[in-house]
């Protein structure tokens, strides 16, 4: 019984979040579209518990076409720098 026991435990689970929206070029259709950037974390969670993020994908979503691109390497590295920004100065504008 006992892995049965740790499985219902340990876990993991995956947050999906819309973190802003964009205009550019789809390399699929080659419309100049708004495209949605979409961060999903995968937790590390204990007794359904998220305790840390295990990994962060980002995505770009066409919104004419649904064409899906995953930002990798640098590219994701801008993008969340990019993503913290508009955060940023989003909670300065509401306090
Ligand atoms: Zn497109």
């Amino acid at each position: 019984m006992m892995p049965l026991f740790f499985f219902l435990i340990w876990g993991s689970k995956t947050k999906p979040a819309v973190r802003g929206a964009f205009e550019y070029l789809c390399k699929n259709c080659g419309h100049k579209t708004v495209h949605a950037i979409t961060s999903v974390k995968r937790y590390f969670t204990f007794f359904f518990i998220p305790i840390f993020a295990v990994s962060h994908k980002l995505f770009m979503n066409c919104n004419a076409c649904g064409y899906t691109l995953e930002f990798k390497d640098e590219a994701r590295e801008k993008m969340l720098e990019k993503l913290d920004k508009i955060d940023e100065k989003k909670e300065k504008n509401e306090k």
